[in-house]
């Protein structure tokens, strides 16, 4: 694939995930159409050598693995991990409010939502519902509005004349979406009810058990600037990630070298949960693949993980925000991102091995470190070293807005990235053996 068919499909994977849930679905379909075969945790596993394989938890989180050979303890796994999540707003289980002659959206600001970019967008609504069946039995789908349906307006600035000069939002009074006037009929129940029987014909749903629904923004992702240097979309973090970390394990199916792609929900709210980087699912499976407790360790120490997530290019509105010297911009080339203090999990060795493999491949690198005087974000690349043991880097492309409702990347980024990546997933040896 080259650089515009491969930001072609990145825009339509961000258009088609606006939840985890639907990030994971739409990996499920593209590993299936490249023959990837579908495990359940529930089930007994037989991996055969040369399968290819993935899973799922909770239907937000997905482990796709190559097995090209099933001695683990002697080739490791390369790992590429990222998240599925995306700060937004979730809608409440008691969701309905009426103020002042209007419906609206009772909401929960899950993450780090940088609240003010949510006002004025055209939302839509999308997640997962439980329900029960005419049958008896309890399933869950996943429904998507897709049409506007909510909107949280801005207060005029005659009504806030400070508004230029500082502006904070509540989230409790003043997020919430406004939905219609209340003269009219609303029943959220029945609206979901609908949407369901809409998108699953046939279900026989005989009542909505419960939901976990998030609003988003309708405005697809796009190519943005004079020579079309920019993509802008929502949910770039980290969905940008997932998406260049399964097309390199795509492009390396013919790999000798067991590769394995991690993408977990809950990265946001920091991890911790069944189906979070800080919860078990990555170790359940690398143990159901190496199951001597004693090849496991081997395993691990002969793998190494390059973690995925954005970083902070330099914006030059605030350029005062950087270290001058560790500044990423735009267009040039993923970035390491370093802390000693370990809220990255990048070391000299990990960071050695994907300097030389991406100059190999013909890209620049860059690094991050943050200003002294401020804080260090973080991300799942710490988490998943401490848990299991093995060797990591975090990296990321460069980005403005991170938290925005729509970030901004670069058009050129993502593909070198995966072209890395697709190198590392085919190296046998990271470092040498030899005594030290
Ligand atoms: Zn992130």
């Amino acid at each position: 694939m080259k650089n515009q068919a491969f930001n072609h499909s990145l825009l339509s994977f961000l258009r088609n995930s606006p939840t985890p849930f639907h990030a994971v679905e739409s990996m499920k379909a593209t590993l299936l159409d490249n023959g990837f075969t579908e495990l359940k945790e529930k089930d007994h596993w037989v991996i055969e050598e040369g399968g290819n394989y993935f899973v799922t938890r909770n239907a937000s989180s997905v482990i796709a693995f190559t097995a090209p050979e099933l001695n683990f303890h002697t080739t490791g796994w390369r790992m590429v991990g990222g998240h599925t999540d995306s700060p937004c707003l979730k809608l409440k289980p008691n969701a309905h409010v009426v103020r002042s002659g209007y419906h609206q959206l009772g909401v929960e600001v899950y993450g780090g939502v940088l609240l003010h970019t949510w006002l004025d967008r055209d939302l839509s609504l999308a997640g997962r519902i439980t329900v029960k069946l005419d049958s008896g039995d309890r399933v869950s789908r996943l429904i998507d509005f897709k049409d506007p349906i909510a909107v949280v307006p801005n207060l005029a600035i005659h009504l806030n004349r400070s508004a230029n000069e500082g502006f904070s939002v509540n989230p409790q009074e003043e997020m919430l979406p406004i939905l219609g006037l209340a003269k009219s009929e609303f029943e959220l129940q029945s609206v979901l009810m609908t949407q369901i029987e809409k998108q699953y014909p046939g279900l026989n749903v005989k009542e909505i058990l419960d939901f976990e629904l998030s609003l988003y923004d309708t405005q697809a992702p796009a190519l943005v600037g004079l020579n079309k240097e920019f993509i802008c979309s929502a949910r770039l973090d980290n969905l940008l990630s997932c998406f260049v970390g399964l097309e390199a394990l795509l492009a390396g199916l013919d790999s000798k070298q067991p590769a394995l792609l991690i993408c977990t929900d809950h990265e946001e709210v920091g991890s911790l949960s069944t189906s979070g980087a800080n919860g078990p699912f990555l170790e359940d499976v690398l143990q159901r693949l190496s199951p001597n407790p004693e090849h496991f360790v081997q395993a691990i120490n002969r793998s190494m993980l390059i973690s995925a997530d954005n970083a902070h290019g330099l914006h030059p509105n605030y350029s005062s925000k950087h270290d001058k010297l560790h500044a990423p911009m735009i267009n040039s080339g993923a970035v390491i991102k370093v802390n000693n203090n370990q809220r990255y999990a990048t070391n000299s060795e990990t960071a050695g091995i994907y300097r030389d493999l991406a100059k190999q491949e013909g890209y620049e690198v860059q690094t991050f470190v943050v200003r002294s005087d401020m804080a260090c974000g973080s991300t799942v690349g710490p988490i998943i070293a401490g848990g299991i043991g093995v060797p990591t880097i975090d990296i990321g492309l460069p980005t403005f807005g991170m938290h925005s409702i729509r970030e901004l990347a670069g058009s050129e980024d993502a593909y070198g990235l995966a072209k890395v990546l697709t190198r590392f997933m085919d190296t046998p040896v990271l470092m040498s053996n030899e005594e030290k």
